[in-house]
């Protein structure tokens, strides 16, 4: 697994994202990690990222997980990134590579159904017991068509964890912080209004609602946004 074109694709002193750290995290003696990663970029669409071999193996989603078991929702594999990619959460400069805010949506454990998940995302198929905070039991990552395509289905399989709504609306904040998309944005300097649409609009009522959001100070500077 290589993050060589995590690392060719950003700038590290622009950027706040991790750059790899030389040396693999020792692991083995813990649970893998699952994270999905809600990330406003030019579009919207929500990072699905399994540890494995010492990096996360990652796909963009673009309506994001749905626990309802008929939904196969479209997972384009994108580059492996770094393990300590799972923490991130803030705003990613614009005219950098995926600009836009990041959320920390959901994290956990996972448990694979086979050995190696190496070798499963070779042969198109990863089965999986996620162990989140959002998303719980039997999911399944399966390859469309041939062997070098980029396209994947995220499926929930039918268990008791399986449900009817849309999770993605009815559970809009971060796991890591509790904020919304316009928070996130707000609190670390991007595109306030560009990350409000990414959130519910009822979400969205409400914390304008809210008296303690005109006292609000932001924690970092604006970026600098060009108007596209
Ligand atoms: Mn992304």
């Amino acid at each position: 697994m290589s993050l060589r074109e995590y690392q060719k694709k950003r700038r590290f002193d622009v950027t706040p994202e991790p750059a790899p750290s030389r040396r693999r995290p020792p692991r083995r003696s813990r649970a893998l990690r699952f994270v999905v990663q809600k990330h406003r970029a030019s579009h919207l669409h929500y990072d699905f990222r399994l540890e494995w071999d010492g990096v996360l193996l990652s796909w963009a989603v673009p309506k994001g997980p749905s626990l309802k078991p008929a939904d196969k929702r479209l997972a384009m594999a994108v580059e492996d990134h770094p393990l300590e990619y799972a923490d991130f959460e803030g705003i990613i400069p614009a005219g950098e590579y995926g600009g836009g805010t990041v959320m920390g949506w959901d994290r956990g454990t996972y448990v694979p159904k086979t050995a190696d998940v190496g070798t499963a995302r070779r042969d198109g198929r990863i089965e999986v017991t996620l162990r989140g905070k959002k998303l719980r039991g039997a999911w399944i990552l399966v390859r469309t068509r041939g062997r070098d395509s980029r396209t994947w289905l995220l499926i929930k399989r039918s268990d008791e964890m399986a449900a009817a709504g849309d999770v993605v609306t009815e559970q809009p904040r971060s796991v890591k912080s509790k904020r919304l998309m316009a928070e996130i944005a707000f609190d670390e300097g991007g595109d306030v209004e560009r990350a409000a649409g990414a959130d519910p609009s009822d979400a969205i009522r409400a914390l304008l609602r809210d008296p303690r959001t005109r006292k609000r100070v932001p924690r970092a500077k604006p970026a600098v946004w060009h108007s596209a």
